[in-house]
């Protein structure tokens, strides 16, 4: 998901919608804002593309005020459905207060337990959601206590933005595992999953929050709160491979030029002769480019790509992300034709893209299909926000290399080993004592003890 806030701007509104619209790659399924006037918050949920939903004057004018927040969503828990886009909003005994979640709660359904026995009745099955209430339950007085208390209670991942009426409130979990940052727009503060939605609007980078941090911010400026003990941080690894958007800077790394060291650092793993390197866009594209500057084989793009429809994997049906990868793709089969190519992209899910994009080089006449992989082999699901199905339906959990390679057609099929994904990220190798990211769906070293799952030993 992709969160984003302003405090201090008489057009919030339209500036968050602007924000979101950069964010829309985080997720793409429904999208919500809101608002607070000084006297009182409005809510705008929708279901689709910000662009399709938040652009109408009417929409934006339904929600006044100098500060709002928002949020794009990629449901991993808690399903489809309008009551469960966020931001969630709730009003307790001391005022409203809304918030935006991107990540998911380890242990969210424990909590939802205890709470429900307590009393408490929830509206939607977003994990989310338990954290309103643990505010709602907490027995500190003011609204900042009261989310450090509850936030002290979770487990798991979260980036939260969160709005009352005095307050816009920023959170990292303890690890750190999904962005946020912040910016400055003539003097109104922004929290941001990326830096490429203040770009959007011409805000300043300001810095990253922290792993663990809190920031509250007023119309009197920011404080920054570090309630908890520091763990050493985690950040999502996988945000460099996929998931951040490439023109974005995190933890002072390009997206973009991570991924072009990965494709080198593959290249210089596994190595093929070829005459092509072709990405399978969008997502294996500044991977491609580096595998082509490192092997010194040209770049072409073979695949071309149909802007109008969205990420394949994010449609939520089995049918539909079948059908989505055709609508997607076509071969450029005049520079195919005869070539031996090497196809590079992000990651192995299911399989299904590479199957059917090998099959597509192949009728339009390639002479050898060689596939490189921009990450380590998809072992293990996440729990932290990023929808990888259950570890049956990971090809890598149950494949060999060469079964995959079988699998999917290719003459050959080579993957980036882990110390090459850190590399690419300028570290020296993994520290396998204490990683420097969360790497679990490549290695199955989840951060957090993962309450909900009965354990990481439970992982199915
Ligand atoms: P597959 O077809 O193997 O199931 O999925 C792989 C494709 O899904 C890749 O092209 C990758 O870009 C894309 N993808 C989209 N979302 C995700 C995600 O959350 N995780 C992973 N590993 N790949 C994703
Ligand atoms: Fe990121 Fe993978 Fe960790 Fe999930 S399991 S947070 S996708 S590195
Ligand atoms: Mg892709």
């Amino acid at each position: 998901c992709g969160v984003f806030g302003i405090l201090g701007r008489d057009d919030a509104a339209p500036v968050v919608t602007l924000g979101l619209h950069a964010l829309q790659h985080r997720g793409q399924e429904a999208a919500g804002i809101v608002s607070f006037d000084g006297t009182q918050f409005s809510v705008e949920r929708h279901i689709g593309l910000i662009g399709d939903t938040f652009t109408k004057r009417s929409v934006l004018d339904r929600l006044p005020g100098d500060r709002a927040i928002g949020h794009t969503r990629y449901s991993t828990t808690g399903g489809e459905g309008l009551r469960n886009v966020q931001p969630l909003f709730a009003e307790f005994a001391g005022g409203g207060f809304a918030i935006a979640h991107n990540g998911n709660i380890t242990n969210a359904l424990t909590k939802q337990r205890e709470l429900q026995k307590r009393g408490a009745i929830f509206s939607s099955t977003s994990d989310t959601e338990t954290i309103l209430h643990l505010i709602a339950f907490s027995e500190k007085t003011r609204i900042v206590e009261r989310f450090i208390d509850a936030i002290g209670q979770l487990e798991g991942a979260y980036s939260l933005v969160g709005l009352s009426q005095k307050k816009m409130i920023g959170a990292r979990d303890p690890l750190g595992i999904r962005p946020l940052c912040l910016g400055d727009l003539d003097g109104a503060y922004i929290l941001a999953s990326e830096t490429c939605a203040l770009d959007i609007i011409g805000a300043r980078f300001v810095r990253d929050i922290k792993p663990g941090e809190v920031v509250v911010i007023t119309e009197n400026g920011i404080e920054s709160h570090f309630p908890f003990e520091k763990p050493s941080p985690r950040f999502c690894i996988f945000e460099y491979v996929y998931f951040a958007r490439p023109d974005s800077n995190i933890e002072s790394r390009n997206v973009y030029e991570v991924r072009k060291n990965i494709g080198m650092e593959l290249a210089r793993e596994n190595p093929v002769d070829a005459d092509l390197v072709v990405p399978v866009p969008d997502s294996g594209t500044p991977a491609a480019i580096g595998f082509a500057e490192g092997s010194g084989i040209p770049f072409e793009l073979g695949i071309i790509r149909n802007h109008y429809v969205g990420r394949t994997f994010i449609q939520p049906t089995a049918s539909i992300r079948h059908m989505g990868v055709k609508l997607k793709h076509n071969a450029n089969r005049h520079m195919i034709e005869g070539k031996r190519v090497v196809l590079v992209d992000d990651s192995i899910v299911r399989g299904t893209t590479s199957q059917k994009i090998v099959q597509m080089m192949r009728e339009a006449g390639a002479k050898e299909v060689h596939m490189r992989i921009a990450s380590p082999p998809t072992m293990s699901p996440c729990f932290y926000g990023v929808d990888t199905p259950e570890k049956s339906k990971l090809l890598a959990s149950r494949m060999s290399i060469q079964e995959m390679a079988d699998f999917i057609r290719v003459d050959s099929l080579g993957f980036l080993t882990i110390d090459g994904l850190y590399r690419a990220v300028r570290e020296p190798g993994r520290n396998n004592e204490a990683p420097q990211f969360c790497d679990a769906c490549f290695t199955g070293d989840y951060p957090t003890v993962l309450t909900d799952q009965g354990g990481k030993d439970n992982v199915r």
